[in-house]
């Protein structure tokens, strides 16, 4: 075993400037700047070599450089109060400090990505930042997280073109010693392990790596170990690699594995049993078996059911996608296969078998569904902005039968991204007080107080900060396309900083569009080469290596930013990642965005893009349809839900390119907001603008985009929604559920049995009403009487409720209100009668309905356990 880097660099660091060490292994540097500046201040040249990567920097330095380092006074006494900050920012109270009892003393946050820094290349895209952000804002605002995933031998994948334009995959492997990462050791030095048993006798070890977010451990399982065979080694090598039984072996050791490196870290750490599990899309689904394992191989174990009831309780879940391909299904008989190797010895596989078999109209009887199974395994589950959350709603409505989409248990919290890491320094130091300062937020109201030349000055600069690495990545993609250095000489003329500059980059999924924009190639090519309204267009994005159909999308748009009339003003790079996104987010005055409405769970790059103020041209998909005001960028229009896809693409192409010549182009160049296309013809070429060169109206945008946008797009605004509406209610429930031995959970699954089996018993036998006018009008009190048939059951097990307002012409109800009726009679026999009274408050069609549900107080929602009795 070779020894690690982070011991290494510790050894060789002289005394004085030893505090360097900590602050190259906690990647707080990758969002604290005045950090990054200190190391590149160190050695600037070497700061540069080692591509800002500080593990790598420090190991670069000559023993003869670090003692002349520590002799440097100056040196020593701002490296001892970096490393004085940094021990502050670890140790002192912050916000969640101030929470009290009440809220969890520790969560579990499992991710199969993480996107922190691209030092550390763990991540494909959305899902991955998203993770890497939520870490990092939990470590501002003092959040006891313990982040979960996988070590991945190559991360996803290095992304270059061959020269007719076809995506090509490496796969450099990485060396866990060269990442700033820690071996987690047991007391006596040896590596602490994970083990699973494998079918036919084998077995997957583990080793855990710990990366600090800040204050925020991150647990990385890591199968390239020694006492592996070959294929266990190969379980963890790249994300989102392979399929079937590789994708499930992986997906097996994050979930079961990570709660067993949870509990070693525990051990080790001294640091409190998480009281939440939280995870991030149902790749990390397999974290609720183990926790039920646990439960029932106790000395005195709780049976399925109560074990069930006590890990749902404390268990969140959050779906990120609507698109299926995006949703893990295994077979069946996978699954079985590898539970019956002995994974879980007290579960009964059978068990495993129904949380995610999709058992719902429309299901696939052979499928493994881990959705299916994150919601079953889950008291508490969301969707990542709200319209995500209504779309998953109607998706998964299937699981609560009976109930209308709006009542499905699945709530939502938008995403957020982590200001520190994606705002740019140029952007904060607009005006002191502005954006970042994390814990305590920033005031970006203060933005109004900046002049609109300063403003005007910044993007320029930023524009022109992007078109410089444009040319440059531009040139090494060419370089590795074939191209020599003579055929080249274009590439240091590409684009130009004070033209309209439009970004588009992501993963490119089909539903994504990547190639909307070709849609009409001549009209395109005609705004591009406008004369008066020129715009330009930076391009980047991954597809998965599977994925041909996307990876035809990238070689029919590089194909046409390689033709010569358009190469200087639309540009395609290589290799999207982490680095080349905080150059490009700031750096385009426009961040567009055309997805297939509403397959978009959420999208986060917008968010970072307008953290910059760059103004957002988006479909209203995702976060952009709840926050889009109408002054803050602009909306494509959608064709309608009868459209076919052809049509769709038609119609939503042009009228991208519509609003792009009516009215963005336009207001770039400088136009106010009055008849912009009118005014157009007029304007006087691309440097035409309002008062003293700066676009008045634009500028107003921008402001309003910072001030308005800013703090809801925040990260810390994200944690607080978890905080405070899934991680402190699901710490409650947890707690009652395991208190006094587990008599709650014990109670809640005999309860459930008994309601479940006995459901059927229970009818609503006969309705009256009376109170109402001849013809019925406004402020009429209705009265309802129900007779009831509970069966078995107790009034005290149930929820009795009428539902009413105005009704469509099919009697469905609409806008619907909803009243508790009681208990008013026992009559023997199982059957009572209910009563209660509603107020006419409008006028038209009205109707009215009585249901019936079971109620109990450690139910987190009515629909829960998807049983309803609905009169008629
Ligand atoms: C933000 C980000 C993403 C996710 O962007 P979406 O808008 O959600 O598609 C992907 N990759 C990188 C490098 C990012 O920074």
């Amino acid at each position: 075993m070779k020894a690690i880097r982070r011991f290494t660099v510790r050894t060789v660091l002289p005394e004085p400037i030893a505090a360097l060490g900590a602050l190259a292994t906690n990647l707080r540097w990758s969002w604290h700047q005045p950090t990054r500046k200190l190391f590149e201040s160190l050695d600037s040249g070497l700061w540069e070599e080692s591509r800002h990567d500080p593990v790598g920097f420090l190991g670069s330095i000559s023993r003869e450089k670090l003692a002349d380092l520590a002799e440097d006074a100056d040196v020593v006494e701002r490296v001892a109060a970096a490393g004085e900050d940094l021990r502050r920012y670890l140790e002192n109270p912050r916000w969640y400090q101030t929470l009290g009892e009440g809220a969890p003393r520790c969560i579990a946050y499992f991710s199969p990505e993480f996107g922190i820094t691209e030092v550390l290349p763990q991540y494909s895209g959305g899902l991955g930042i998203l993770a890497g952000d939520h870490l990092k804002a939990a470590s501002d605002l003092g959040v006891p997280l313990v982040g979960v995933g996988l070590l991945y031998q190559s991360g996803y994948f290095k992304q270059a073109l061959s020269r007719d334009a076809w995506q090509q995959e490496t796969y450099p492997v990485l060396d866990p010693d060269a990442l700033p990462l820690t071996l987690l050791r047991e007391e006596d030095g040896t590596p602490a392990v994970v083990t699973l048993p494998l079918p036919n006798g084998r077995k997957l070890h583990a080793y855990i790596w710990r990366a600090d977010v800040g204050r925020v451990p991150l647990l990385l399982l890591d199968s390239n170990v020694p006492a592996n065979d070959d294929g266990a080694r190969a379980i963890t090598d790249r994300l989102y690699g392979g399929g079937g039984d590789h994708r499930l072996q992986q997906e097996l050791l994050l979930g079961m594995g990570g709660v067993k490196a949870i509990r070693i870290y525990e051990r080790l750490a001294g640091c409190p049993a998480p009281e939440v599990f939280h995870t991030n899309e149902g790749h990390a689904g397999f974290l609720g078996i183990e926790r039920i394992q646990e439960l029932m191989a106790t000395e005195e174990p709780l049976s399925w059911d109560e074990a069930l009831v006590a890990g749902r309780a404390s268990t969140v879940f959050t779906t990120h996608t609507p698109v299926a391909a995006g949703i893990d299904r295994f077979d069946a008989a996978q699954i079985r296969y590898f539970f019956d190797a002995g994974l879980a010895p007290s579960v009964p596989t059978a068990k495993i078998l129904e949380l995610g078999r999709e058992s719902y109209e429309g299901g696939d009887p052979s499928v493994f569904n881990m959705a299916v199974m994150g919601l079953r395994l889950a008291q508490r589950a969301n969707g990542v902005a709200k319209l995500h959350g209504e779309v998953s709603r109607a998706m998964f409505a299937g699981l609560w039968p009976g109930f209308d989409h709006s009542e499905v248990p699945i709530s939502s919290v938008t995403n957020g991204v982590h200001v520190p890491t994606w705002i740019d320094s140029s952007i904060t130091d607009l005006a002191e007080e502005l954006a970042p300062g994390a814990a305590v937020g920033g005031r970006w109201d203060v933005v109004f107080n900046v002049s609109d030349e300063e403003i005007w000055a910044v993007r320029r600069q930023l524009r022109a900060r992007l078109v410089e690495d444009v040319r440059r990545r531009l040139r090494a993609s060419w370089k590795k396309r074939g191209a020599a250095d003579a055929e080249l000489a274009w590439t240091d003329s590409v684009l130009d900083p004070d033209v309209l500059t439009i970004g588009f980059a992501r993963r490119v999924p089909t539903y994504k569009r990547l190639t909307l924009m070709l849609r009409d190639p001549a009209r395109l090519k005609r705004l591009l080469l406008d004369p008066e309204h020129p715009i330009q267009i930076v391009i980047a994005g991954k597809s998965h290596p599977a994925d041909d159909a996307g990876k035809k999308m990238i070689q029919d748009l590089v194909r046409f930013t390689d033709d010569p009339e358009v190469r200087h003003r639309i540009a395609f790079l290589p290799n999207y990642d982490i680095a080349m996104a905080r150059t490009l987010f700031p750096g385009c005055d426009v961040w567009l965005n055309n997805p297939l409405r509403p397959l978009e769970a959420c999208g986060t790059s917008g968010m970072k893009a307008a953290i910059n103020g760059s103004l957002n041209l988006s479909v209203l998909d995702g976060w952009w349809d709840e926050m889009y005001d109408g002054s803050n960028g602009w909306a494509i229009p959608t064709a309608g839900d009868k459209a076919s896809p052809q049509e769709r693409d038609d119609v939503e192409a042009a009228a991208l390119y519509e609003l792009i010549e009516d009215h963005v182009a336009p207001r770039f160049y400088g136009a106010s907001s009055k008849a912009e296309g009118a005014e157009s013809a007029g304007a006087a070429g691309p440097s035409a603008a309002g008062t003293n060169g700066v676009p008045t109206h634009w500028v107003s945008m921008i402001k309003h985009t910072l001030s308005h946008l800013g703090p809801a797009v925040s990260a810390d605004r994200m944690l607080g929604d978890y905080v405070r509406e899934l991680y402190t209610p699901a710490a409650v429930s947890g707690r009652s559920a395991r208190a006094d031995d587990f008599r709650q959970a014990r109670e809640l699954a005999a309860w459930t049995k008994h309601v479940r089996t006995n459901w059927s018993q229970v009818h609503v036998e006969h309705i009256e009403s009376g109170g109402l006018s001849e013809v019925p009008q406004i402020g009429d009190r209705l009265h309802v009487n129900a007779y009831l048939n509970l069966g078995v059951l107790n009034p005290t097990d149930v929820l009795v409720e009428i539902g009413y307002g105005r009704v469509d012409e099919s009697d469905e109800l609409t806008e619907t209100h909803i009243v508790e009726l009681e208990a008013v009679q026992t009559l023997g026999n199982g059957r009572y009668l209910y009563g209660g009274t509603v107020t006419i408050e409008r006028s038209g069609p009205f109707g009215y309905t009585v249901r019936v549900m079971p109620r109990h107080e450690a139910l987190a929602s009515k629909a829960e356990l998807g049983l309803v009795v609905n009169a008629g």
